[in-house]
């Protein structure tokens, strides 16, 4: 199975923040591995913009330094790095004075798409856009991309989205939330609405409930400061956990293209349910005891006296007839037992067991897994082989990406690269509306100002755990438990 690569046209693209973290990380090693797999049309170009001083070499030996720290995942024919680097120019531009810009003006190219990419804090959002019309930089099939934090509340991101509206129409503003761009994610997508055999299942009357787990090692490390202001409900749950909750479950869009997607997305943030506080498990991790490498939560920020979460879990309702009685159960931490990310859609029991009891509970489980080994599992009911009676055991019907596709696993591009292309393509199927964007924080906002309020504390939790054993026991006291989070 070869995967196509269709070319996209030609572009030029300008990172605001081309010397960032992010650029080096993520955006400049995605555009590297879409020129390798052969879809920039040659004329295509990436300009490097931000404060510090630095001539088009100086860029070039500045992301040829990136690629090497940050991989490039992908074998390259000889003298591809050197093509790439002839993509790349450099502009020193502050976003908020007047030098640079006419430059970055004058470089701009006739005719081609013109894409922004917004690397930068959201303070800056406003001076750029403004600045990109002052300058005559932005066409009408121009594009902006923004990163997240998309606001940190409903008012900021209402007065961000207003401020963009000001220079650009939505059909020109790409909202990234990277979990989109997953190939899993769009699997998903696939799945239900490619096949007979789900769709049909897929509502409260065979859906027991769904599991939405993103566990992460990690503590908070360098970025305390920016994450005790945040914490795991504005960084998780508002924006990647809710994206996969729409997917999974809005209503089958009337045909795949942006609006429709997004529309019934909306539909579902609109229909949940105000989160009472005994449905919320809030979580801090402690140090590892004997490690001083992973010190406690409260130790990686400024505030001794933080009550900012680095675990979360959830139990949501969504009032509407397809999922009216089906329980979603979120939860997502740092310094967790493993580094996981899935989806769990637990069918219901079988109306009767024709086995009887000695057979056991058996259930069917659509496991959706984003990481590690992308891919989706099916458990199935079986008996078990060999005499002795109905035995029944579950096995796995699995689909592996990395097994299904062999040596093309390697081509199948991550998130950063299939959304950069979306942009260029014009595409906003994967990328959040504005109005998405603040239903989500509408429906946070009270949650957040309803634990401040209380003066809820989190509960700490051991390094290395699953969480809070409170947590643990939002599913028990429902007669059901969350998946193991494996090391
Ligand atoms: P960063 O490492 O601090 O980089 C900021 C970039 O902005 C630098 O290139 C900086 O270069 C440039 N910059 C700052 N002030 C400027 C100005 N006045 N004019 C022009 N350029 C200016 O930040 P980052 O981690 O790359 O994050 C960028 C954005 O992505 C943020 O909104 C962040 O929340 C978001 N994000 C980052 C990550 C990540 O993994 N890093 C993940 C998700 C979202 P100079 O100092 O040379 O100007």
């Amino acid at each position: 199975m070869v995967s196509r690569v269709i070319p996209v046209d030609e572009f030029d693209l300008v990172i605001f923040g081309g010397t960032g973290d992010l650029a080096r990380r993520k955006i400049l090693p995605a555009l590297f591995r879409r020129f390798c797999a052969g879809q920039m049309e040659p004329g295509a170009r990436i300009i490097g913009a931000a404060r510090s001083e630095m001539d088009d070499d100086g860029y070039r030996n500045f992301v040829r330094e990136a690629l090497r720290e940050f991989g490039t995942g992908r074998s390259c024919e000889e003298g591809t790095l050197d093509g790439f680097c002839e993509t790349l120019s450099y502009v020193t531009v502050d976003a908020r004075g007047t030098q640079g810009w006419k430059e970055l003006a004058a470089k701009m190219k006739i005719g081609v798409v013109r894409a922004f990419y917004f690397s930068v804090g959201p303070s800056l959002f406003g001076d750029l856009a403004e600045r990109l019309h002052q300058y005559g930089m932005a066409d009408a099939d121009s594009r902006i991309v923004v990163e997240k934090p998309f606001g940190r509340d409903l008012a900021t991101a209402r007065a961000l989205n207003h401020t963009l509206a000001l220079h650009f129409d939505e059909g020109q503003i790409y909202r990234i939330d990277h979990y989109l761009g997953k190939e899993t994610v769009q699997n998903l997508m696939a799945v239900r609405f490619g096949n007979m055999l789900f769709e049909p299942l897929w509502n409260a009357q065979y859906v027991d409930h769904i599991q939405i787990t993103v566990a992460e090692t990690v503590g908070v490390g360098g970025r305390g400061e920016y994450y005790d202001r945040s914490g795991a409900m504005r960084d998780m749950i508002q924006n990647h956990l809710m994206q996969l909750l729409c997917l999974i479950a809005m209503e089958p869009p009337a045909k795949f293209d942006p609006d429709a997607v997004r529309d019934e997305k909306l539909k579902v943030i609109r229909a949940l349910d105000p989160v009472p506080p005994e449905d919320i498990v809030r979580g801090q991790y402690l140090a590892e005891p004997d490690d001083p490498e992973k010190p406690g939560y409260l130790e990686h920020v400024d505030n001794p006296r933080s009550k900012t979460e680095s675990f979360i879990a959830m139990r949501l309702a969504i009032s509407n007839w397809r999922w009216k009685g089906t329980p979603f159960y979120l939860r997502t931490g740092k310094r967790l037992r493993g580094r996981t990310s899935e989806i769990a859609v637990v069918f219901k029991d079988t109306p009767h067991s024709i086995f009887g009891p000695e057979a056991g509970r058996h259930r069917n489980i659509l496991t959706i897994r984003l990481q590690p080994n992308e891919g989706m599992e099916l458990g199935v009911t079986i008996k078990e082989p060999g005499p002795g009676g109905m035995r029944l055991i579950d096995v796995p019907l699995d689909m592996s990406f990395a097994e299904a596709l062999g040596p093309d696993a390697e081509e199948v591009p991550d998130a950063y690269e299939r959304l950069i292309m979306d942009v260029v393509r014009g595409n906003q199927t994967l990328f959040m509306r504005g109005d998405e964007v603040e239903a989500a924080w509408a429906w946070t906002d009270p949650l957040i100002d309803g634990w401040e309020a209380r003066g809820d504390a989190p509960e700490p939790y051991e390094s290395g755990s699953s969480g809070p054993e409170d947590a643990l026991m939002l599913m028990h006291r429902d007669g059901r438990r969350w998946r193991e989070i494996r090391a």
